[in-house]
């Protein structure tokens, strides 16, 4: 029971990683696609006996989750890398949706399972799935405990001025409608990486963590504990991101209902899908956007500036909200990579204590770094994310009672 599988189940895919629980390692990972289709594709990676990383792809049917599930079981067997699933300590399953019900990971028994399909009308797209694997799971390995960690448990302590909408309080008690917020996990993790490199226990913290990747959040950390974040009911409000377009006026719904002839699936796909970076110029990869905007297009420009724009007003009101911050800190494939991004949502904030270290800031290299001078009273850090190694050390620690 030296190793935890974290599996990230969508509607036609399975992600999963393979953790030893001792080094907390990856040994192995992987993904399956177009489940339920002719062709299924399987790809994964593991580190062979002899240390060496190997890899493999195979295109065979997979006709749904379970035989999905057992064909990754059978190949971590054929590959040597897990014995069979008495080995496992649990299965960290990553769920989207837990609304107010779960504030930490829980171990999945037939109450839990019913609470998680109670809230399917609240993430359609992505609790149904989630359902799926874990119930497979369970079907699979009786034994094994199941583990759900949800996306937007961490921010379950926001208070309720920041979690609840200036509409009519009935919304909130018979339609649930409320601010849960998203990506809770990733904020979690760089939070607590943080204070590490902070040198000062996380509930000592004050912190604006930004994740900036094809989704996109701003969460205030106040003594460790989520206090506000930048997603809301759905993943749609908020920071400009690839192809959702974050916060807008809500009276631009019912304006293009009734003078552009749209209906509510046509609204919730040009919201979702074509908005955002794509919206504005076409593209929603960022590095794209950087180099048509280096070519001299100027909706890529533009993509950039509102993107940047919108970040330094969550910055600035996060600011606002924590009274004193300890570190802005960047994380996502953006937040991590993107330092013109960077370099624009900090520049000119030196009067909030914010001084970015421009040489540090576009120095290449990964790894958790400063990025600000060393007399800077905000610390500006990059942390790279990991949510499926904090998914698996919570899942851990929730059968267990071990942290590591
Ligand atoms: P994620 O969803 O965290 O994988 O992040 C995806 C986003 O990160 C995409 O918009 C990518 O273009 C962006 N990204 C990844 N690497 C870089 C990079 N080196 N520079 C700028 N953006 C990047």
């Amino acid at each position: 029971m030296n190793k935890v599988m974290v599996i990230n189940s969508g509607s036609s895919s399975i992600k999963y990683k393979l953790y030893r629980t001792d080094t907390w390692r990856s040994v192995a990972a992987g993904t399956l696609t177009r489940i339920g289709e002719p062709e299924g594709e399987i790809k994964c990676r593991w580190q062979g006996e002899d240390g060496e990383d190997r890899n493999r792809a195979q295109t065979l049917p997979i006709p749904n989750h379970r035989v999905g599930l057992d064909r990754i079981v059978a190949g971590l067997r054929e590959n040597g890398v897990l014995a069979d699933a008495s080995e496992l300590a649990a299965i960290g399953h990553r769920v989207v949706h837990g609304g107010e019900h779960f504030s930490q990971a829980t171990v999945v028994d037939d109450a839990a399972v019913a609470v998680i399909r109670g809230l399917i009308p609240l993430a359609p797209l992505h609790n149904p799935a989630a359902l799926d694997g874990i119930e497979v799971a369970r079907e699979l390995f009786p034994d094994l405990p199941q583990v759900a960690v949800f996306d937007n448990a961490f921010h379950q302590t926001m208070p309720p001025e920041a979690y609840r909408y200036a509409i009519p309080e009935y919304l909130y008690r018979d339609h649930r409608v409320r601010r849960y917020g998203f990506h809770g996990t990733s904020h979690y993790f760089v939070a607590k990486r943080a204070a590490v490199l902070l040198g000062r226990p996380l509930a000592e913290c004050n912190l604006i963590t930004l994740h900036l990747g094809n989704g996109a959040s701003a969460t205030a950390v106040r003594a460790g504990r989520s206090v506000d974040t930048s997603m809301g009911m759905t993943p749609l409000e908020g920071l400009v991101m690839g192809t959702r377009c974050g916060d807008i006026d809500p009276a631009i719904h019912f304006y293009l209902c009734r003078n552009a002839g749209l209906d509510t699936d046509a609204l919730d796909a040009l919201f979702n899908r074509q908005s955002g970076l794509l919206g504005i110029c076409g593209v929603n990869d960022m590095r794209e956007i950087h180099r048509l905007a280096g070519e001299g297009d100027a909706n890529a420009e533009l993509a950039i500036g509102i993107f940047c724009h919108r970040l330094r007003k969550y910055l600035g009101a996060y600011y606002a909200e924590l009274g004193r911050v300890d570190a802005v800190v960047f994380t996502g494939g953006i937040g991590e990579n993107d330092s013109e991004v960077r370099r624009r949502t900090c520049t000119g904030l030196e009067a909030l204590g914010i001084h970015l270290d421009p040489g540090a800031n576009a120095a290449r290299g990964g790894g958790e770094r400063a990025i600000s001078t060393a007399a800077s009273p905000v610390q500006v850090l990059v942390i790279p994310t990991n949510e499926e190694l904090e998914i698996a050390q919570q899942a851990f620690a929730a059968v267990t009672g071990e942290t590591n």
